[in-house]
């Protein structure tokens, strides 16, 4: 069982951890990545590449909490990389602190590893045929019990230098002893609780783990006094952190000459490594793998170190400690403990996809034809056909194929705007129904009387004259609404020429300026005779000013000030504003102002057309159209348009 979970509130997607798992254990549920335990080998890497924290491993700290405080006799095994993770204090110092924490002893790891190395030189030296592999790192045991059952015989039937010291602890110390690891790596939680090798080893913590307990008890180790580590003493096998030293302390090399060694680290490796073995390609005697760059590589070490330096501290601290009649005398002493141990297959059998259903799949994504499979990677997966085949197995989603993804959202934008469109022609229908059909009734219904009172001689000539003149008035809000509609359908393209905007401008007051006299209103004209002409259709211009300059007029019908104003701005373009001291419009109108029928005018003054026409054909010109309005206070239009510089005047 894997101890490694997801924190969905955390996950963002971003498939950081479907790309570095090495044992394709990440499911995609909803756009957001979970861990398959089945699959999973606790090997860390997708805590590692997960920069919001959403994978997160099972801690053992509240345990080893308990257990300090409950029981009588706590050990503390520490890995032999120690002196790689932990910066801050001298190895002594270290021994002191966990003592301080309530342990009773602190023991190297490393012992074990001398133990179970002299067992791996028996059973090579036994050994026939099939390449041996050897099985300290849990990550790749828990690999090969999953990914290739095969292998399990090729394993080394030996326990790990953890599993080792467990033993000797409660088969020579004290029975009753509670046994905790401490080291880089994760995967180790999960190997002490396999059934078998059970009973050796009681919690786990991570040397980020026992930083955070020495923090919350307040010890610094770098200020602690000295003291010895307890239990047996290792010598070379303080050099199993690093991935050759296992065959350093057996005294074998990976001599290339012979190449009847390998010695192999880093997950990549490793992995092509157990598929050649497993097709027979490999002659070799014995391969030594390590899923990390050895454990010095842990994911738990939390410092910037090079491997180099890592391995340049244990090196130092193996040399400057190394005592080997000692160790000889301990190794003698523990010679009948049993390292032996063997390996239960797990079913993690997931049907394999038919070709159909994988060709399903990359029809959905669009990547049938091999020309279309850019294998980029961003779903997480290697190849298009990867993806496909993980889709069909349930473990991904269509979603995660960014190209498919994009395509999808183009394909939805359109929908959007279509049914927008349809919107929007729909409000525009009934309101040109709604505009069209009032006038006509009222015409149909003077029609109507004027024929009755006729036929039955029943009127006389000035009512007669009456129902004439309410039928002309309707008819001519329906011309005029027409009229209104024609301008606004007609898209033509403007007939340009250079155009002087200030002769429109007058132009278009010309039209219905009077009406400014008549309502009290001041015009003020403020055209600058320097603007440059633009090319622009001056009859389209005339009606957009026409049409900006009577909306001023009609918002100030008690009186105000209009202003008429053209000037170049820095930029180079043309601005032209109309300004006004009038009702001013609301901000939820301002929204509306552009949609065709938007009105506030009384029935036949307003169709709402007017700032419709007007925008259509600012941009048709390439200019653009602005509106600043306070209410009560007043509107300004703005238009900006492309000034024909070489032209002025
Ligand atoms: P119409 O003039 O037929 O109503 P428009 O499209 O020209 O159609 O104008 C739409 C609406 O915009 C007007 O009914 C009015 O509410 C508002 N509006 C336009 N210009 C002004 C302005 N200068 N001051 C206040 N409101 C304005």
């Amino acid at each position: 069982m894997s101890i490694v979970h997801t924190d969905r509130e955390k996950c963002q997607g971003c498939y950081a951890c479907v790309r570095n798992c090495p044992a394709k254990a990440i499911k995609i549920r909803d756009g957001l990545a979970e861990v398959i335990v089945e699959r999973c080998i606790d090997c860390g890497k997708c805590i590692c590449v997960c920069v919001t924290k959403a994978k997160q491993a099972e801690s053992d700290v509240e345990k080893v909490w308990q257990l300090l405080s409950h029981h009588p006799d706590v050990v503390a095994v520490v890995s032999s990389s120690f002196p790689a993770a932990l910066l801050d204090c001298k190895p002594g110092q270290l021994v002191a602190s966990l003592r301080k924490l309530g342990f009773t002893d602190v023991m190297e790891a490393a012992f074990g590893a001398e133990l179970i190395s002299r067992e791996y030189v028996r059973i090579l030296n036994e050994s026939e045929g099939r390449p041996i592999i050897s099985s300290n790192c849990p990550a790749v045991v828990a690999y090969i019990a999953k990914y290739y059952p095969s292998l399990l015989s090729n394993l080394a039937p030996i326990v790990s230098p953890t599993i080792a010291m467990g033993r000797i602890i409660k088969q020579r110390y004290n029975a009753q002893a509670k046994v905790v690891f401490i080291g880089p790596c994760i995967a180790k939680k999960t190997e002490t609780t396999d059934e078998d090798v059970t009973g050796a080893v009681d919690a786990v913590l991570t040397f980020v783990e026992i930083k955070q307990m020495f923090a919350d008890r307040g010890i610094n180790p770098g200020d602690d006094e000295e003291q010895e580590f307890s239990g047996p003493k290792p010598d070379l096998g303080r050099l199993f952190a690093i991935s050759g030293g296992l065959l350093k302390v057996m005294d074998i090399t990976d001599d290339i000459l012979q190449n009847d060694v390998i010695s192999v680290h880093g997950q990549d490796y490793v992995l092509r490594i157990l598929g050649e073995i497993a097709q027979g390609d490999i002659n070799a005697r014995f391969a030594n793998l390590y899923f990390c760059h050895g454990c010095i590589d842990g994911p738990f070490i939390d410092n910037e170190l090079s491997g180099f330096s890592r391995k340049g501290l244990i090196a130092r601290y193996t040399r400057s400690n190394a005592d080997p009649i000692q160790t000889e005398n301990d190794i003698e002493q523990y010679a009948d403990i049993d390292l032996n141990r063997k390996f239960t297959g797990q079913n993690i059998y997931l049907p394999t996809p038919s070709e159909e259903e994988i060709q399903s799949v990359l029809e959905i994504i669009g990547k049938v034809d091999p020309n279309y499979r850019m294998d980029c990677g961003s779903c997480g997966y290697a190849s298009c056909q990867e993806l496909a085949v993980s889709i069909s197995q349930g473990l991904a989603e269509v979603n995660m194929c960014w190209p498919y993804l994009l395509k999808k959202l183009e394909a939805t934008q359109e929908d959007l705007i279509q049914a927008e469109k349809l919107t929007s022609l729909g409000q525009m229908a009934a309101s040109i129904a709604h505009e069209v059909n009032n006038p006509l009734a009222g015409v149909l219904i003077y029609t109507k009387l004027l024929a009755k009172n006729i036929s039955t001689e029943n009127i006389g000539k000035e009512k007669s004259l009456d129902y004439l003149n309410k039928m002309d008035t309707e008819l001519t809000r329906s011309s005029k609404l027409i009229r209104n509609l024609l301008d606004f359908a007609r898209q033509s393209t403007p007939t340009l020429r250079l155009v002087d905007i200030n002769q429109v401008i007058e132009q278009a007051f010309g039209v219905g300026g009077h009406q400014a006299d008549l309502q009290n209103i001041k015009v003020i004209r403020e055209l600058s005779p320097d603007i440059p002409k633009v090319m622009a259709d001056f009859d389209q211009l005339q009606q957009v000013f026409t049409n900006l300059i009577m909306n001023a007029i009609q918002a100030m019908p008690e009186g105000g000030k209009l202003t008429l104003r053209t000037s170049i701005g820095n930029d180079g373009q043309l601005k032209i504003e109309v300004e006004d001291t009038g009702s001013g419009i609301s901000q939820e109108n301002t929204r509306k102002l552009y949609t065709p029928f938007f009105t506030t005018k009384e029935k036949g003054k307003g169709v709402g057309l007017g700032l419709a026409v007007a925008y259509g054909i600012i941009q048709r010109h390439h200019g653009r159209i602005e509106v600043q309005s306070t209410q009560g206070k007043g509107t300004t239009f703005t238009i900006y348009m492309e000034a024909n510089h070489a032209e002025k005047g």
